[in-house]
């Protein structure tokens, strides 16, 4: 070092600090070159100069002192050029020459400008070329080993003052990209709690666009139905109107390169078909794009892009980071739309609650409610908001048919929340707001979560004041009329009893007939009114079951002789079997009441059968037997005749079902004969059940509790 600064004059040691000085005050790189360029220019005492810069297969032109500005439009020195500048590039030599005219230039500008002497000297740093200063002279100078050796000083210190300068600046562009980097990661992170998906999309857009330091960035999804790449918002430096008109083909420009081959397409420059996209949504001014595809799997959404005003904003670096954020930006727009999805079919749903007219009512595991309809709201006087996160037993309550509160867990709600089990219930109170109960029809479906584990509970209720109101209007009027029918139908039936005994004078031919026919109509009559009264007392809870001991056998056998004649008539065999049974808990006359209806059924659902036929097959039998199972007694009652349709026999014990087939329209009957007997059976603590075959026949079983001593 000492040995330099003996050669150096002290004109030039001061150079070197004022260069040092401009190295240190200069803020970037373009504010670097011009001080510089002139200092070098001051020191040699040259007219004009230039400093280059090295970049890939190229030298930029940074600077140029004492030429014409035109200079600085000129393209960049290629390599291929041959010049002097790139033989110091190669070199790593200086290049003295003295008479222009001989040489080759390069640039046409300089080559119009006449100098006579040059010097070029290489700017390098560690050993490396990263540029090439050079200064003219109008006149011929012959250049001094001295000055080669200053300019060369001076050059490498510029060359210094460029390295440090633009690490700061990568430095400072590093710290920056971080920064922008982790608000992104930031964004991302928020989006789990927050779901503000639309609001992070448009952070994402926003933050990557500056990330690249580009002017708009903008997501184009893939529209299935048009097979269209349109643009959404939201857009970053793009107006409404420009997001909606900026459309394309997928085979069109670098957004439809980007999406057809699934990689990121970077451009310095634009093609004409991206021009053309950009001019129809006018969006002027663009010079350079980055593209990437939104990958989610193996599908491709659409893609993400940033345009900027100047060329080749972008370099490899971007592309790489541009990459990975696209694939963050994938994520979060199929979250979107799945999110949006989700939404959709919750407001779907939320309007079709809305809209039930029954009561819809949602409760966790621990009976704590969380959703509450407007219906529901209405028939409880509750508002939703109320009942919310409290349980069902602290408001809504639920009460059995003595209005006395029900313990929950014992419940069918219980059981539903339990076993998972659906069920239907009309016997319970839900208590309103104002504390008075009110009756409904319960429906309950439980909960599930994906794992199929029981979380809650659906209950569906409606209230039926009204309706049972109605139902107790109808029956006080059934009762009622039957009442006031039965005397008269009684009278009837004497009456024309006594007549056709003669009574009051003879009956013959067609007279007889009629009477009889008349006779057969009033029992018709008499029966339903029975069965309507019978029904009434039922449903009103006014019969009286008085169980005891009864020997059904004998009961059987009294009630097969009765039902001889009608058996007969038809041609069928009436038989019950001798086994020993013991006797049975049960009411006698309600007991009568259901073989009574259960033998009638059988001869009148049996087809008549032919004289020949009763000695030659069996299917004209009826018979009834008993069997013991256990501490029951099953009574079965087994036909030959019509069977039972599928259809029919979902309904057979609902009131005033009848099966209606052509065999069945002549048969007579209420359809409430079997409804009378099931509850009958029942309230003796029994159960009744079939087994039936279309066109075969059928086999109604009852049981009922036997009782311990044998008859
Ligand atoms: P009803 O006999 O007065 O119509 P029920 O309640 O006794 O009313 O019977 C209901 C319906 O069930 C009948 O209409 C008939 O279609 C069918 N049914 C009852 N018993 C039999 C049977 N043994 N065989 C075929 N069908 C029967």
């Amino acid at each position: 070092m000492t040995d330099k600064i003996n050669l150096i004059e002290k004109d030039n040691l001061e150079a070197l600090y004022a260069i040092s000085q401009i190295a240190a005050q200069a803020k970037d790189l373009p504010t670097l070159w011009e001080p510089l360029l002139a200092q070098a220019l001051a020191v040699l005492k040259v007219d004009a100069g230039s400093l280059m810069i090295l970049e890939e297969d190229f030298l930029l032109r940074k600077a140029v002192r004492g030429l014409g500005e035109e200079i600085m439009q000129e393209a960049p020195i290629p390599t291929s050029s041959g010049g002097i500048s790139w033989r110091v590039v190669r070199t790593r030599q200086p290049a003295i020459v003295t008479d222009l005219s001989k040489e080759k230039i390069a640039s046409k500008e300089l080559s119009k400008e006449g100098f006579h002497s040059l010097v070029a000297v290489p700017m390098m740093v560690r050993d490396e070329v990263i540029g090439v200063m050079s200064v003219f002279t109008r006149k011929e100078r012959q250049f001094s080993a001295e000055d080669l050796r200053f300019f060369s000083i001076i050059a490498n210190q510029a060359a210094l003052a460029v390295i440090s300068i633009s690490s700061t600046e990568l430095l400072k562009e590093n710290r920056r990209r971080l920064e922008e980097l982790e608000a992104l990661n930031q964004i991302s992170k928020s989006v789990s709690t927050l779901f503000d998906f639309e609001e992070t999309l448009s952070s994402l857009v926003s933050s990557i666009t500056r990330l690249l330091r580009a002017d708009k960035g903008v997501l184009v999804l893939f529209d299935h139905k048009d097979q269209l790449l349109k643009a959404v918002s939201p857009a970053y430096g793009l107006t409404p109107s420009q997001v909606r008109d900026l459309r394309t083909r997928s085979d069109e420009g670098i957004t439809g390169q980007a999406f057809c081959q699934g990689v990121p397409i970077m451009k310095g420059v634009l093609d004409p078909a991206t021009q053309e996209i950009l001019r129809r949504a006018k969006i002027t001014g663009v010079k350079s794009v980055l593209a990437a595809p939104l990958k989610v799997k193996s599908q491709t959404l659409g893609v993400i892009q940033v345009f900027s005003t100047a060329e080749e904003n972008f370099h490899p670096d971007d592309r790489r980071l541009f990459t990975i954020l696209s694939s963050q930006v994938a994520v979060m727009v199929n979250s979107a739309s799945m999110y949006r999805e989700i939404e959709e079919e919750r407001k779907k749903d939320a309007a079709l609650l809305a809209s039930i007219g029954e009561g819809v009512l949602a409760i966790d595991k621990n009976q704590k409610i969380t959703h509450l309809n407007l219906a529901g709201e209405k028939m409880t006087g509750f508002l939703a908001e109320e009942l919310l996160e409290k349980t069902f037993s602290e408001t809504i309550c639920l009460y059995d048919k003595d209005k006395q509160p029900v313990n929950l867990s014992d419940s069918p709600i219980g059981q539903v929340l339990r076993n998972g089990q659906s069920q239907t219930s009309k016997d319970f109170y839900l208590k309103k707001r104002s504390n008075s109960l009110f009756p409904c029809y319960l429906s309950l479906a439980a909960v599930y979560n994906a794992e199929e584990r029981i979380v809650g509970a659906i209950v569906v209720f409606r209230d039926i004041t009204y309706e049972l109101e109605l139902e107790q209007m109808k029956q006080e009027l059934i009762s009622i009329a039957t009442h006031e029918l039965r005397s008269p139908i009684t009278l009837i039936k004497g009456n024309l009893a006594m007549i056709l005994d003669g009574d009051t004078g003879g009956v013959s031919g067609e007279t007889k007939e009629t009477i009889e026919e008349l006779a057969k109509i009033n029992q018709r009559l008499a029966d339903l009114v029975d069965d309507l009264l019978n029904v009434g007392r039922l449903e009103q809870g006014r019969i009286k079951i008085k169980i005891e001991s009864v020997d059904l056998r004998k009961l059987i056998e009294e009630e097969v002789k009765e039902y001889l004649p009608q058996a007969r008539e038809k041609n069928l065999n009436l038989s019950s079997s001798k086994n020993d049974i013991p006797q049975v808990r049960a009411d006698r006359e309600k007991l009568r009441q259901v073989l009574e209806n259960l033998i009638s059924n059988a001869i009148k659902y049996t087809p008549e059968k032919s004289q020949s036929s009763k000695f030659k097959s069996q299917n004209n039998r009826i018979e009834i037997s008993l069997e013991q199972k256990g501490r029951e007694v099953i009574c079965r009652v087994k036909d030959h005749g019509l069977g039972i349709s599928s259809e029919g026999q979902k309904k057979l014990f609902e009131k005033f079902y009848r099966v209606k087939t052509a065999q069945t329209r002549e048969i007579t009957g209420t359809g409430l004969g079997l409804w009378i007997t099931k509850k009958l059976i029942e309230m003796m603590g029994g159960k009744i059940w079939f087994t039936t075959v279309e066109n075969k026949g059928s086999s109604f079983y009852f049981s009922l509790p036997a009782c311990k001593r044998f008859a």
